[in-house]
């Protein structure tokens, strides 16, 4: 048996990874994410159905070996407001006819209880959540608690969940890939501020920051997971072959630099600054999230295809944008120029966008919505 002492000290000596935190805009003023996360609500909304279909088909309840008809569940990077609301309670009435259902064929099912886990980066607003939570307590089934810190990361013990639940989160990478900011890298990122798929060493640094951080994602999740648990994931990639520059976020990202370089020629931020403003944020290619998915082998991909978005088609007014990207980016840009700055920004966004009309017509790709459902394999405890 080892000291305790001895493996605290050995803990305390770990250099740990520099994990970057930009959590959305918290409260409920008229920027927050809570009043400005309509498009994914909406990419949860379309796999509503989904969600509860494969719950039904593919968690088996002998399998996840319920201890005192207790379930688990973990959102994981669920910032604040309905989004992650819906989400659980949509998983939470699917348990509940599940066990309807068994009953249906003889099984006797006690009184069921949810221990809810809700977690995010530590800078997340958790108050706001809590605030905003339903009256869980009052009918004595759920039992919600905040878990922070990085989901790259363990953050529950071993075979302790039999759900987990994660949605528009994982084009944030642990951090932005160090040679993209470095002017003497072959994959210095000079003209972007973010990975566009233009120069290929600059995509073969972000493609190794991404299966680094997919890898300990889906790492962490295997050992946290009881064998039979299910993990959901909803998240945005590329389909093969398409440019992250050819698609209309990947236009927008664009007239953000551009107007970042035009705040700069005002002397409103400094060039250098401009320079070494790179985001952590990367959409994979598919083919690279499935490789990354199959690596591991604690999982049975029991469901990975594309679910249309219900807003892809529609074009978007700058107002819609503006406020859906603010409340996106307001931290790391903050973080980053200094207070004051995401107001002039987005600002000067809205006249350029209306001047020249040119997210659309600029781009003609597509970026393609996933759905992933993850078996925990019954021989990996
Ligand atoms: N799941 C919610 C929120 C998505 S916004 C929804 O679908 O609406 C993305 C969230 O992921 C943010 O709250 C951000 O703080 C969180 N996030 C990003 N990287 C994270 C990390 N490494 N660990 C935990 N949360 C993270």
């Amino acid at each position: 048996m080892r000291n305790f002492g001895v493996v605290l000290e050995e803990m305390a000596n770990v250099k740990p990874t520099l994990i970057q935190s930009y959590p959305m805009i918290g409260g409920d003023g008229p920027h927050s994410y809570l009043r400005n996360s309509t498009y994914q609500k909406a990419a949860i909304e379309s796999v509503r159905a989904k969600i509860k279909e494969t719950i039904l088909a593919k968690l088996g309840l002998k399998t996840t070996k319920l201890d005192l008809n207790t379930y688990k569940i973990a959102d994981f990077g669920c910032s604040v407001g309905s989004n992650t609301l819906d989400v659980i309670q949509n998983i939470i009435e699917t348990l509940k006819l599940k066990h309807q259902q068994e009953e249906t064929k003889g099984n006797n099912h006690e009184h069921l209880e949810f221990h809810v886990f809700f977690n995010d980066q530590t800078d997340n607003d958790f108050n706001t959540l809590f605030k905003t939570l339903p009256r869980y307590h009052l009918d004595r089934e759920i039992f919600a608690c905040g878990v922070p810190g990085s989901f790259y990361r363990r953050l529950f013990p071993r075979n302790s969940l039999h759900i987990g639940h994660t949605s528009n989160t994982l084009v944030w990478l642990s951090t932005t890939p160090e040679d993209v900011c470095n002017r003497n890298s072959q994959a210095w990122n000079k003209n972007s501020i973010l990975c566009t798929n233009l120069v290929e060493q600059v995509t073969e640094a972000y493609r190794n920051q991404f299966k680094k951080d997919m890898r300990a994602f889906i790492a962490a999740r295997a050992q946290e997971l009881v064998p039979g648990g299910l993990m959901i994931i909803l998240g945005l990639c590329l389909p093969d072959g398409v440019q992250m520059i050819r698609t209309w976020k990947g236009v927008v990202y664009d007239m953000i630099r551009d107007c970042l370089i035009d705040m700069a020629k005002s002397g409103i931020i400094k060039e250098e600054k401009v320079e070494s403003f790179k985001l952590p944020i990367y959409f994979p290619q598919f083919s690279e999230l499935k490789e990354v998915i199959e690596q591991n082998g604690c999982f049975s991909i029991e469901v990975m295809e594309e679910v249309k978005h219900p807003m892809e088609d529609m074009p978007f007014t700058d107002g819609f944008i503006i406020s859906m990207f603010r409340a996106m980016l307001h931290g790391f840009i903050e973080e980053h120029f200094g207070g004051g700055v995401v107001d002039e920004l987005f600002d000067r966004f809205g006249k350029k966008s209306t001047r020249d009309r040119s997210i659309y017509s600029r781009a003609s790709q597509k970026d393609m919505q996933y759905f992933i459902l993850l078996k925990k394999k019954i021989d990996r405890s």
